[in-house]
């Protein structure tokens, strides 16, 4: 049987973060990385859209949900962009706080960590899916009739977005049994499914706007940015980054559009007087596509006014004052999520109180826990590769202090 100071379960950002953490701490310590698919790293390939957002200038609490406080305070301030320049890889903020690799390459990303970790001497186990952990002097790791023992561990195996790329939940499952608390794994950063009718005649366009999310008759959150409306689908960075809330929301929740935010309602009613007196003479059709384009111009004065117009003269100013509370207030029922495979993270994990501030779990010595497994999760922007790695890198420094003591 094989034998490890450190294994680390799970081959993506936190885990070659922390192997690369371990060894660089303890350089005599046998550390391996076992991973499930026949390769390491997969999803950072597709992060960014291959171009890896991997930080943001602005790494806040505000940005992160989820058992954040405690968490993101044992990451010590890690900072991700330094850690890649030591690495030889160069990253730059791309003007909007985003933080990406200089060469927009997220396989460049990878690179620089599996050049570091070969240059550690950390060996690469792939093609091995954990399906259980036993504590046999250490910790046996077993898939089928092979096993690997480890004194210590560090779990990395991720969510459940978007399997193919790797991460499943089996970790999860499997601490699970083990008695360790956690938040059921739900899909975040994904789009959210509304009432197939209202959106399929906006399907395929893109709207700005600013977004909130409603529920129990008050705004939970918002933000802004592009809408995009697909198969019955509401998405777009924007929903993304509210589209968590459903889970906690599920009964009436509502993403409303404020289509023109720059203007209060009094304002748009006397734009939109303007625009009749302007198009007087055009086609109903023609009157909002100076503001929008024409399918979603149509499709509000659709939604606010039952009569069929035919010339912008008809539209009278009552009907302007609905037109003008819909442009204002453009609503769709949220019915669900697009789930994990449509996801780019996963909320819920292992909760902040299961673990020391060494990323050790408190219920099962010389395990530690880094990365989405963990109960938290940040918005787009860079902000889940930022915990990722900064959480492996602490995870894999504080497992190989206590490996050597
Ligand atoms: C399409 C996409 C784009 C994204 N873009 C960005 C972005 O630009 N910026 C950003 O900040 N975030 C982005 N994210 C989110 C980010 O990639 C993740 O938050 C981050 O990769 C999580 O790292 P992790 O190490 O915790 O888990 P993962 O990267 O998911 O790695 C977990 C690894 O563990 C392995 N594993 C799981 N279970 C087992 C097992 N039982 N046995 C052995 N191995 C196992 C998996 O195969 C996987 O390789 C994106 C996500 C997706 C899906």
């Amino acid at each position: 049987m094989k034998k490890y100071d450190i294994i680390i379960i799970g081959g993506g950002a936190s885990g070659l973060a922390a192997a690369a953490a371990a060894k660089r701490t303890a350089s005599d310590l046998r550390v391996a990385i076992i991973e499930r698919l026949p390769k390491v790293g997969k999803k950072i390939l597709a992060t960014g859209n291959g171009r890896c957002n991997l930080s943001n200038s602005e790494i806040s609490v505000k940005k992160y949900h989820g058992s954040c406080n405690k968490l993101l305070d044992m990451t010590n301030g890690f900072s991700v962009p330094l850690f890649f320049e030591s690495l030889g890889l160069l990253c730059e903020d791309d003007g909007y706080g985003r933080i990406y690799p200089r060469c927009r390459s997220a396989a460049s990303v990878l690179d620089a960590l599996r050049l570091e970790n070969a240059r550690l001497g950390i060996d690469e186990i792939c093609g091995f899916d954990v399906k259980n952990i036993k504590e046999i002097k250490g910790y046996d790791i077993i898939s089928g009739n092979d096993i690997i023992n480890g004194r210590k561990l560090i779990l990395s195996g991720g969510g459940r977005s978007q399997s193919a790329l790797g991460s499943n939940g089996s970790l999860l499952d499997i601490c699970m049994n083990m008695e360790i608390k956690a938040v059921p794994f739900y899909p975040a950063l994904v789009p959210l499914k509304t009432d197939p009718a209202l959106v399929k005649p906006l399907k395929g366009l893109r709207a700005e706007a600013a977004v909130s999310f409603r529920a129990k008759e008050r705004t939970i959150a918002g933000s802004c940015g592009e809408v995009q409306f697909t198969d019955g689908l509401l998405s777009g960075i924007c929903v993304f980054d509210l589209s968590y809330l459903y889970e906690h929301y599920k009964d009436s929740s509502e993403i409303i559009l404020d289509l023109m935010p720059d203007m209060s309602l009094e304002e748009l009613s006397e734009l939109l007087k303007n625009i009749r007196s302007i198009r007087i003479q055009t086609s109903s059709e023609d009157y909002l596509s100076g503001i929008f384009t024409r399918p979603l111009g149509n499709y509000i004065i659709k939604r606010s006014v039952s009569e069929n117009i035919g010339y912008t003269r008809d539209i009278t100013d009552r009907m302007i004052s609905r037109i003008a509370r819909k442009i204002k207030s453009l609503s769709f029922p949220v019915i669900g999520t697009a789930g994990f495979e449509r996801s780019q993270v996963t909320g819920g994990g292992i909760t902040a109180d299961e673990i020391n501030d060494t990323f050790e779990l408190k219920r099962k010595t010389g395990i530690y826990v880094c990365g989405e497994m963990l109960d938290i999760f940040g918005d787009c922007g860079g902000y889940n590769l930022d915990f990722a790695f900064s959480s492996g890198y602490s995870a894999g420094r504080n497992a190989a202090l206590s490996a050597i003591l």
